[in-house]
């Protein structure tokens, strides 16, 4: 089994936004010459989260709203009282800040409509890093 790991940097403009990553992951994947095994999608910060469905505005758009809704800002959040971004931690921690996929000849086994998105809960940031591990043969 081979190993292959590439990191990306992003930077976000918005406190919260939905970045497309699925280029750098497909890209990753034909620099790591594995075609078929499994790849990692991993955010290692504290704030953000990986999510995998339809990259479309308007449901994107949603997706923001949704973490607007189910896990308002300044609704008495213990941790705000230190850092002010309680909301962006528990959406992170609830929604996961990695996904795996499925590696086969050559090409993520992903549907039609699904890509694979960065979620910024607490942007603007400059340094927001992507960690894409292919593993297989
Ligand atoms: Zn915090």
């Amino acid at each position: 089994m081979k190993v292959y790991m590439k990191e990306v940097i992003l930077s976000t403009k918005k406190r919260m936004e939905v970045i497309k990553i699925t280029e750098h992951v497909n890209q990753a994947v034909k620099e790591s010459g594995i075609s078929d095994g499994v790849v990692i999608v991993h955010a290692p910060h504290a704030t953000v989260a990986i999510l995998i469905n339809e990259f479309e505005p308007r449901l994107t758009e949603d997706y923001v709203e949704w973490v607007r809704k189910y896990v308002p800002v300044g609704v008495g959040w213990k941790h705000d009282e230190i850092d002010d971004n309680a909301y962006a931690h528990i959406a992170s921690a609830i929604i996961g800040p990695s996904r795996i996929i499925p590696l086969s000849r050559g090409r993520l086994l992903l549907g039609t409509w699904q890509d694979i998105m960065l979620l910024e809960l607490d942007g603007p940031r400059s340094m927001r890093r992507i960690v894409i591990q292919v593993m297989g043969n």
